[in-house]
């Protein structure tokens, strides 16, 4: 919650809401996701609200927004460097922090520094292998 406190947005109750929400949040939410979790407490409050409040967060560096989920953007407020691990039935997405010693080959990086990395990975979660078969979604 601190690091959201002075940053000049105008803290009004739905943004609050909204940066309480986010907070330690590890569930990599959807707009909607928040929205929906907003409305719950207000209302009134509408999803250009919730987007615009998420854009000024994004573009302050407070969180970033995921491309891991194709079907919905997906914002993170952890934003250190970790990878993520996303399940193709349900769309759970995890953190992975852990350091991999990725080295990327000479010709490959065609004289780049390279100072980071991100990758995505994908497969299937425990709950939804428990549930078994492929009746229950597909990508
Ligand atoms: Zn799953
Ligand atoms: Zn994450």
């Amino acid at each position: 919650m601190k690091k959201f406190i002075n940053k000049g947005l105008k803290l009004t109750p739905q943004r609050a809401a909204i940066f309480e929400y986010l907070d330690g949040n590890k569930s990599h939410p959807s707009a909607e996701d928040i929205y929906l979790e907003i409305k719950k407490r207000y209302p009134m409050t509408s999803f250009a609200t919730v987007y615009k409040t998420l854009e000024a967060l994004k573009s302050r560096g407070d969180i970033v927004e995921l491309s891991v989920d194709p079907g919905r953007r997906r914002y993170d407020p952890d934003t250190g460097p970790h990878h993520h691990l996303m399940c193709i039935r349900c769309k759970k997405i995890v953190d992975i922090h852990k350091d991999f010693s990725l080295k990327v080959p000479e010709e490959a990086k065609v004289s780049f520094d390279i100072t980071g990395n991100h990758i995505e990975f994908y497969g299937i979660c425990p709950d939804c292998k428990k549930k078994g078969g492929v009746e229950n979604g597909s990508i």
